[in-house]
């Protein structure tokens, strides 16, 4: 391969990067995409639609399961895991041959080979040099583990476990955040018998405390254990099993061991320091507009400190492709990030929790609603439980929304404008929703929050 320049050279194919190579395209700039395995990253092939496929797959086995309760006669026979993947890799395909077209078709030139930064212009794949105006670094994540314990046989990383070709009979999750619950959903719902083990004192434990409660209540409602507030010791394992041992001395004997206790920026190896751009804890330092500490070189998504999300690593790349053509777009902070769990019952949110905002404004000077989902008739239909709580500064605008049931990871489309446009209730109120629908529970708290509640007291 030829060396080759263009205005802008990006390092790495995943959300963040392939976002910024698009929006730069749209700006007129030439992009050159740097990819050393798939476009479309973690979350099109490792992450997050992969593993949505699964849980729509247990969607199905638990309506499969449950369909008496509608009044449907049918019998849940087992799981086929051959046809899952089937229909996950077939979903996964046509991504990424969508992908593979879009990007050729907006005129990026991807390059297939690992990039390592040598200057604050130049990328050296192989023998060549790329060089670019610009550079976006966006090299993505790994599966972290804890200090002493090793990924292999038995103790698995979600990767392997996405791979998995049987459903195990019995599995441990280290780790109650948002891909350890995930999973746990998921076997719990193909018939295994679920342990997660969590260190801090609630499942997915950086939610409003309210969520996580009734996320435990579910969780044990539907037969998946958890141990919360005890940490992790050791494992050990041979062909039949794992044994966790746990600090308080409780064993856990399973099939598998998941480890899901975060992911790790991959920066090392691809000559990041050595370029000048200096790292934080492994993260790329970065100012408020992802400008790294090497001039005309910036960074997105997992290796930017902060929530590891795909929807943020897309937003970061749309805002330094027009971060660099000059627009000055506008911060969007991590705390106005929507953040979905896709487990059943589904968690969502946006913005403050109570307690961050009473932290902020002081707890005069804030009000909350939490509505119930027993008054919401679609909730009803899907026969699920949960809640919509939403924040506001009194007098002032809506600084958190937040939410649990089947399904609510929709509603958060419209409560994150309302969040990052900081409307009031009193602003919203009159506009309507649909009925009957789950997000009319958001309407019925922003009118109880403008005083006037409609099905509410
Ligand atoms: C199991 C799981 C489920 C998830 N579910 C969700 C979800 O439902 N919703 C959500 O928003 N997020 C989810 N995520 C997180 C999401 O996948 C990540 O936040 C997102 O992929 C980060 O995008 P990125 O561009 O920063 O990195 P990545 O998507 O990891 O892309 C980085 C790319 O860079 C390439 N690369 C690395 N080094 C080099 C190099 N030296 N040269 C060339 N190429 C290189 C890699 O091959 C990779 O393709 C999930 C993650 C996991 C693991």
């Amino acid at each position: 391969m030829p060396d080759q320049s263009f205005d802008l050279v990006i390092l790495g194919g995943g959300s963040g990067g392939y976002s910024a190579a698009l929006r730069a395209t749209e700006l007129g700039m030439s992009v050159a995409l740097i990819e050393k395995d798939k476009v479309g990253g973690t979350c099109l092939h490792r992450g997050c639609i992969p593993t949505k496929a699964l849980l729509h797959a247990a969607e199905v086995a638990d309506t499969a399961k449950d369909s008496a309760h509608y009044g449907i006669v049918s019998t849940f026979e087992s799981v086929d895991i051959a046809g899952v993947t089937s229909y996950r890799t077939g979903i996964v395909a046509k991504k990424f041959k969508g992908l593979q077209s879009l990007l050729k078709a907006r005129g990026v030139t991807t390059i297939d080979g690992a990039g390592r930064l040598t200057s604050g212009t130049t990328v050296q794949v192989g023998d060549s040099t790329i060089t670019g105006k610009h550079v976006v670094l966006a090299t993505g994540s790994y599966s972290r583990s804890l200090p002493g314990l090793e990924l292999g046989g038995r103790v698995i990383d979600s990767e392997i476990a996405l791979d998995l070709d049987h459903v195990p009979k019995k599995v441990a999750v280290l780790g109650g955040g948002v891909i350890g619950v995930e999973f746990a959903s998921v076997w719990k719902s193909f018939g295994a018998d679920v342990t997660i083990i969590e260190a801090l004192p609630h499942l997915i434990p950086n939610e409003e405390e309210s969520l996580s409660k009734a996320l435990e209540r579910a969780y044990r409602k539907r037969g998946i254990n958890y141990s919360l507030g005890v940490r992790f010791q050791s494992v050990t394992q041979d062909d039949s099993g794992v044994v966790v041992t746990l600090e308080n001395g409780k064993t856990i004997d399973a099939e598998l061991l998941l480890v899901a206790v975060g992911r790790g920026p991959s920066t090392a190896g691809n000559g990041f320091e050595e370029a000048g751009v200096q790292l934080d804890r492994g993260f790329v330092a970065v100012n408020d507009r992802l400008e790294t500490t090497v001039p005309g070189v910036y960074a997105v998504g997992d290796i930017v400190f902060g929530l590891q999300l795909a929807h943020r690593s897309f937003q970061q790349g749309i805002f330094v492709a027009e971060q660099i053509a000059g627009l000055n777009p506008a911060i969007v902070s991590d705390v106005n990030v929507p953040r979905i769990t896709y487990c059943e019952p589904e968690v969502a949110s946006v913005g403050l929790t109570e307690a961050k905002a009473v932290e902020q404004f002081g707890r005069d000077a804030v009000q909350a609603y939490d509505y119930s989902l027993a008054g919401n008739a679609k909730s009803e239909i899907l026969d699920t439980a949960g809640s919509i709580k939403v924040v506001r500064v009194k007098d002032g605008p809506v600084v958190g929304v937040h939410g649990i049931g089947t399904r609510v990871g929709e509603l958060i489309g419209e409560a994150q404008l309302v969040v990052n446009w900081e409307a009031t209730p009193e602003d919203i109120a009159p506009y309507l929703h649909g009925h009957p629908t789950q997000y009319e529970a958001l309407g019925e708290a922003f009118l109880a929050l403008a005083g006037k509640p409609l099905h509410a007291l």
